[in-house]
């Protein structure tokens, strides 16, 4: 188990989609090495989530972990989950504006979400898994899976939000959370 580098914006990697993995080597010892660089890397950074793709990997393979974030205090917790050649299907059309950080990208915007969907994966031991997923947790499968088809937040984020963390922090931070809080209740599983 390795901490990896965090690719930022503009390494070609980031804009690759990546390859289903087939079922055969979710067991194997290549996926799983990944799956666990994946798991490390994404808690040293204090990650919401992490994708293949973000540490160099070509990989259908996301983890995601949210308790007591210092990087998102307002998200609802999320037991670490393996997903492995994750799909998602939009229910409704339902969605919400939330704003995002990228572990990838040095700023935050607000990128429009679904938030009501229904997430199917294979976990790291190739079981199949099937549940729906709301509100900000929603938001936070679709941020993973955008990075596993090369797509980043600034592609998706109104350009008049793009701000920094510290800037975040200092003028929007708490209108967001004011209006995201009814979403916060919606813990997704
Ligand atoms: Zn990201």
């Amino acid at each position: 188990m390795t901490v990896r580098q965090i690719l930022a914006i503009g390494h070609p990697a980031l804009r690759i989609p990546a390859a289903t993995v087939p079922r055969p080597e979710i067991t194997g010892a290549r996926v799983q090495g990944i799956v666990d660089d994946l798991i490390d890397t994404m808690r040293h950074a204090n990650g919401a989530g992490l994708a293949a793709n973000q540490i160099g990997e070509t990989d259908r393979i996301v983890v995601i972990e949210v308790k007591d974030n210092p990087r998102y205090p307002y998200k609802p917790p999320i037991p670490l989950t393996v997903a492995i050649n994750p799909q998602l299907e939009v229910l409704d059309s339902e969605t919400v504006v939330v704003n995002e950080g990228c572990l990838s990208v040095p700023l935050r915007g607000d990128v429009v979400r679904s938030v009501n969907l229904r997430v199917r994966y294979f976990d790291r031991h190739g079981a199949e898994h099937c549940h729906d997923a709301r509100g900000l947790a929603a938001g936070t499968w679709q941020h993973e899976c955008d990075h596993l088809d090369g797509i980043l937040i600034t592609d998706r984020a109104d350009p008049a939000t793009l701000c920094t963390w510290e800037e975040f922090e200092r003028h929007h931070r708490d209108a967001f959370i004011e209006r995201i809080t009814e979403f916060v209740e919606l813990v997704g599983s």
